[in-house]
C-alpha cells in the first residue's frame, strides 16, 4: 500500500468515527422546547412530571409526550420556574426528580463537541507533517546533511572494474582503498594517510563514478553529497549540514565522505563571484574546520570532485586538507575502446559492430559522451524494433551526441538550401585541399542542433600538440563557408557566424597563448590559470600594455584574413568541383566520405 492510499484510508476512518459520535449526540428524538414554553406548560398544568439532570430538563406532558429543555447548570429548576412566574403550588404539586449529572453519556455529550474539532486539527497537522517529511522536503530538517549513505550491500555497487581508463587515478586511489581496508598496516609504520583527496577532470570523465568505485572496493560506507546541496534556502543551513555530515561520518568510521562538485561551495572566498557568497563562505569555513578537527588516521577520508579547480579557494588545497590531487584525463583511443566495452555489456550488438572502429571515430569524447553514444544507439535500434544494435546506428549516434539531433522538420526554402549546400561545400573543399586539415568524413545540409548544415572532419589519431601550420589551415577551413557564399552569391548569411567565432578563437589563442605570432614573440598574453586541459575559457587578467593589445588585434585580423584568402583562392580555382559537390548535396542532402571524395574528383595533397 502506498503512502497516499494509506493517508486516504486513515482520513476516511477518522471521518466515520466523527460521524458516529455526532449522531449519538443528536439521537434524542424528544421535542425540544425553550424554557418559556416549558414554564407556561407547567403553569397550564399540562406537565405530569419533570426530571432534571445537569443542564437538561426532561418533562412528560399529560398526554405522555416527552419534551426537553435546557437551563444553566448553576440555576436551580425551582428558582428558574419562579422567575418565569410559575405559581408556587403548581410547582409543589409537580413531581420533580433531580438526577446527579454524570455517566459516560453525559460526559460524552458535554465534551465531544469540544474534543472532536481538536482531534481533527491534531490529525490534520499530523498528516501535514508526515506528508512534508515523506516527500523529502528539507523544510523540516534544516540542519541535517541529507547525505545519502550507501553501504556495502548496495545493489548497484560500483568497483574499479566499472571504470575504464584513468589508470593513474585508479592507482592513486588504490592506495586509499588499501588504507581503508587495513589501516593498521600503515599506522604501524607511522604513516599518515591523507585526509582529503580532490578529483579533478573535465565534465563526464568519471569523477563521481570513480569516487563510488573507491567506496565499493573498500567496502566501507559512503556519504555522498553534492556541493550545491549545501547552499539552499536559508543562510546558515550549509554550515550546520557540514557539521551533521561529519558527525555521522565520525561515528561510522572507517568511511568515505564524498563532496561532489565542491566548487559550488569551495570558490575563492571574497571573490564575489556569484551571489550569496556569505552562505558559501560559512559552509566552506565549516568544511575547513571539520577537516582540521579530526585526526589523520581516524578512518574518515574526504573525497571531493570538481571540474573547476581553478576557482577553488587555496585554503582547501593546503596540507592536511585536500592535499592529494588526482587528475582524470580525457580518455585516449584505448581507454575509449575500454569504456565502450563497459557500456556495451548487456547490449546485444550485431556482428558487424567494431568497438575499435567506434573508438577511432570518437576522439575528444568523454566517458559520459561514450555512454550516451551507446545508449542512443540502443534507443535507435529499439525504435526500429530490432533485436540487435547494428554498426550504422552507432555511427549515426556519434553525430547525434556530437551535434544534437537531426532537425528534419526544419524546412528550408530552395534559396536557403542552395546557400547552405555551397556553404558546406566550401568548408569541405577547403578541408579536402589543404594537406594538414582533417579529412572530411561527411557533409550534410540537414539541420542539426543550431547549425543549418555541417561538415564533419575527424582526426585520424589522437593528438596532443599541433603545429602553427595546422591551426592556420583550421582557420581557412572555418572561413571556407563564408568565402563560398561571398564568391557564389556575392552576399553572406548568418550561417557563417559560428564559423567566424571559431576562427577568431583559434587566431586569438595562436597569438596570445601559443606564441605562434612572429610579431608578438614567444610569450603569453593574459594570465590564465594553467587549467587549459579542462577545455574552458576562464576570465583573463590583462598583463600587457595597450600597445600590445593593438598589436594582438592586428595579428588576429591578419591570421583570419590570410585564412579567408586561402579559402577564397582554393574555391575560385576549383569552381567546377564546388558546383559538383553543391549540386550533389542539393540532390542527396548528405554525402559520406567515399561519395564526397568521388564527387569532388580531386586528391588530397600529402603532408610535406
Ligand atoms: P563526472 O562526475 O566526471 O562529470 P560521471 O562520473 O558522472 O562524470 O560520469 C558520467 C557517466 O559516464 C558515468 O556514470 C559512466 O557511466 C560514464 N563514464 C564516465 N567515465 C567513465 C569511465 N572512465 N569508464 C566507464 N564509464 C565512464
Ligand atoms: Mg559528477
Ligand atoms: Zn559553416
Amino acid at each position: 500500500m502506498n503512502q497516499t492510499t494509506k493517508t486516504i484510508l486513515i482520513f476516511v476512518g477518522a471521518l466515520a468515527v466523527v460521524g458516529i459520535a455526532l449522531s449519538f449526540v443528536s439521537l434524542k428524538t424528544d421535542q425540544k422546547v425553550d424554557i418559556t414554553t416549558l414554564a407556561s406548560n407547567i403553569q397550564d398544568g399540562k406537565i405530569k412530571s419533570v426530571s432534571v439532570q445537569g443542564t437538561e430538563i426532561k418533562a412528560v406532558t399529560t398526554d405522555d409526550k416527552k419534551i426537553v429543555s435546557t437551563k444553566e447548570s448553576s440555576e436551580s429548576f425551582s428558582e428558574l420556574m419562579k422567575n418565569y412566574n410559575v405559581d408556587a403550588e403548581k410547582l409543589r404539586a409537580l413531581p420533580v426528580e433531580v438526577k446527579e449529572p454524570g455517566g459516560a453519556a453525559y460526559w460524552a455529550g458535554a465534551l465531544l463537541p469540544t474534543i472532536i474539532p481538536l482531534m481533527l486539527i491534531v490529525a490534520l497537522m499530523w498528516f501535514f507533517f508526515r506528508q512534508v517529511q515523506g516527500q523529502n522536503s528539507k523544510a523540516m530538517m534544516f540542519g541535517q546533511s541529507g547525505a545519502r549513505e550507501s553501504g556495502k550491500d548496495d545493489k548497484d555497487k560500483v568497483t574499479f572494474k566499472d571504470v575504464a581508463g584513468v589508470k593513474e587515478a585508479k592507482e592513486e586511489l588504490g592506495e586509499i582503498v588499501e588504507f581503508l581496508k587495513q589501516p593498521d598496516k600503515f599506522t604501524a609504520l607511522g604513516a599518515k594517510i591523507p585526509k582529503g583527496v580532490l578529483l579533478m577532470g573535465s565534465p563526464g570523465t568519471g569523477k563521481t563514478l570513480l569516487a563510488r568505485a573507491v567506496a565499493g572496493e573498500a567496502e566501507v560506507p559512503f556519504f555522498h553529497i553534492s556541493g550545491s546541496e549545501f547552499v539552499e534556502m536559508f543562510v546558515g543551513v550549509g554550515a550546520s549540514r557540514v557539521r551533521d555530515l561529519f558527525l555521522k561520518a565520525k561515528k561510522t568510521a572507517p568511511c568515505i565522505v564524498f563532496i561532489d562538485e565542491i566548487d559550488a561551495v569551495g570558490r575563492q572566498r571574497g571573490s564575489g563571484l556569484g551571489g550569496s557568497h556569505d552562505e558559501r563562505e560559512q559552509t566552506l569555513n565549516q568544511i575547513l574546520v571539520e577537516m582540521d578537527g579530526f585526526e589523520p588516521n581516524s578512518g574518515v577520508i574526504v573525497m571531493a570532485a570538481t571540474n573547476r579547480p581553478d576557482v577553488l579557494d587555496p585554503a582547501l588545497l593546503r596540507p592536511g586538507r585536500f592535499d592529494r590531487r588526482v587528475v582524470l584525463d580525457p580518455p585516449d583511443l584505448n581507454d575509449r575502446e575500454e569504456i565502450i566495452k563497459i557500456h556495451a555489456k548487456k547490449k546485444p550488438l550485431a556482428k558487424d559492430v567494431s568497438l575499435r572502429h567506434l573508438a577511432e571515430r570518437t576522439p575528444g569524447f568523454s566517458g559520459a559522451d561514450l555512454m550516451n553514444l551507446m545508449n542512443e544507439g540502443a534507443i535507435l535500434a529499439a525504435r526500429k524494433n530490432l533485436k540487435e544494435i547494428p554498426m550504422q546506428m552507432l555511427l549515426d549516434s556519434i553525430e547525434k551526441v556530437l551535434l544534437g539531433p537531426e532537425r528534419k522538420s526544419h524546412v528550408m526554402n530552395e534559396d536557403e538550401r542552395k546557400v547552405t549546400a555551397y556553404h558546406e561545400a566550401g568548408h569541405a573543399l577547403v578541408a579536402h585541399l589543404l594537406p594538414h586539415a582533417d579529412p572530411v568524413q561527411k557533409v550534410s545540409i540537414i539541420s542539426r542542433g543550431r547549425a543549418a548544415g555541417y561538415t564533419l572532419k575527424m582526426p585520424i589519431e589522437d593528438r596532443t600538440s599541433r603545429s602553427c601550420e595546422e591551426y592556420k589551415e583550421d582557420i581557412a577551413v572555418a572561413m571556407g563557408g563564408f568565402a563560398a557564399e561571398k564568391i557564389f552569391f556575392g552576399d553572406i548569411t548568418t550561417g557563417a557566424t559560428m564559423d567566424m567565432k571559431n576562427a577568431t578563437k583559434i587566431a586569438r589563442s595562436m597569438v596570445t597563448q601559443w606564441g605562434m605570432s612572429e610579431k608578438l614573440g614567444p610569450r603569453t598574453y593574459g594570465v590564465q590559470e594553467d587549467m587549459i586541459f579542462l577545455g574552458r575559457e576562464i576570465h583573463e587578467n590583462r598583463d600587457y600594455s595597450d600597445d600590445k593589445a593593438t598589436l594582438i588585434d592586428a595579428e588576429i585580423d591578419r591570421l583570419i584574413h590570410d585564412g579567408l584568402e586561402t579559402a577564397k583562392k582554393l574555391i575560385t580555382d576549383n569552381k567546377d568541383a564546388m558546383d559538383r559537390v553543391g549540386e550533389k548535396l542539393l540532390a542527396k542532402e548528405t554525402l559520406e566520405r567515399d561519395e564526397f571524395n568521388e564527387t569532388i574528383g580531386l586528391t588530397k595533397p600529402k603532408k610535406s
